[in-house]
């Protein structure tokens, strides 16, 4: 029998700790199948698409810069779930009788990590966002109405803008904050959960997201950058005693969730997380 084939397509991708994962997961249950990285420049990406029957890829993963156009793709030429039209981006294809069909399990993934790693329900809670890019868009779209209240600050007036005229568009705007600077500490002090969705913190040189006297007593803590065992963040968080994980388990949920959507089983979750844990330590020490 042929070999199964999935991937993620990027651009950059060689770094994807996506292929570990997956790949393990395939082992674990004995399948015949195999899943690659493929680096694809954005002037390619419909090509590589129009390609997948002919590759014989079964399903794919998307990441920067592709997710939102390979939706306006798969808009054109298959079916996108609700989810992923909403959000207007998608980073999982599944092929169905030769067409695409798109999927973003990225907000579903954020959830069940927040629910089950962080054990914080959002439903009617008062939360912070720190950005309002790509992974903050799929955090509060999938939220929606669910929390009391979603504030989002951003250094970026325009891409703050854009978030809440988006979140706008499909939920009770009323719910929505879009915070300045110079409101940030205070729509923090008055949060229950606090979610980094910028890159501060991917390097460990780098400064806190917020200021340490920010954190304080009760707040949860999500951060979701996943390249180091433990970020700048959740070590003072974890200092001042409050509750708080890293990205590793919205990067393994979104990517169980795609697995179950291409091959209908159920994943081998501790089998993933041990992959990406493994992976991000010796990515770390190399
Ligand atoms: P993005 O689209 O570039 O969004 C990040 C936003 O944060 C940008 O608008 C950026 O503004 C803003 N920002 C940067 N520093 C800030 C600060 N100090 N205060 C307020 N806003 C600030 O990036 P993304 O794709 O959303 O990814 C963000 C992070 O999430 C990355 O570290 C990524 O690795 C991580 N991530 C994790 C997962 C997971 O599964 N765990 C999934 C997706 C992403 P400028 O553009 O002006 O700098």
């Amino acid at each position: 029998m042929a070999k199964e084939l999935y991937g993620i397509i990027g651009y950059p991708v060689k770094h994807s700790l996506s292929p570990v994962m997956q790949n393990a997961a395939f082992s674990a249950l004995g399948m015949e199948a195999e899943y690659s990285a493929y680096e694809v420049p954005p002037a390619g990406l419909d090509a590589f698409l129009r390609g997948l029957e002919s590759k014989k890829i079964a399903g794919l993963n998307i990441t920067i810069p592709h997710k939102i156009a390979a939706k306006g793709y798969v808009e054109r030429h298959g079916t996108l779930d609700e989810n992923a039209r909403r959000l207007g981006a998608i980073n999982t294809i599944k092929v169905i009788d030769g067409k695409p069909n798109g999927f973003n399990t990225d907000g579903a993934g954020f959830y069940r990590s927040l629910v089950e790693d962080l054990k914080f329900a959002p439903e009617g809670r008062r939360i912070f966002i720190l950005g309002a890019g790509g992974a903050a868009t799929a955090i509060a779209m999938y939220l929606g109405n669910g929390p009391k209240t979603i504030a989002v600050t951003d250094i970026d007036a325009a891409k703050l803008e854009g978030l809440r005229s988006h979140y706008r568009k499909f939920y009770d705007e009323k719910r929505f904050r879009a915070v300045g600077p110079a409101d940030a500490a205070k729509a923090l002090s008055e949060s229950d959960l606090l979610i980094n969705a910028t890159p501060v913190g991917m390097k460990e040189s780098d400064p806190l997201p917020v200021d340490a006297a920010e954190l304080h007593a009760g707040l949860y803590v999500y951060d979701i950058i996943y390249n180091l065992p433990a970020t700048g963040l959740v070590k003072e968080a974890t200092k001042k005693k409050l509750h708080a994980v890293t990205g590793l388990g919205m990067l393994l949920y979104q990517g169980v969730i795609a697995f179950e959507i291409w091959t209908g089983k159920k994943a081998p979750v501790d089998v993933m997380r041990k992959a990406l844990r493994e992976a991000i330590r010796s990515a770390r020490s190399s």
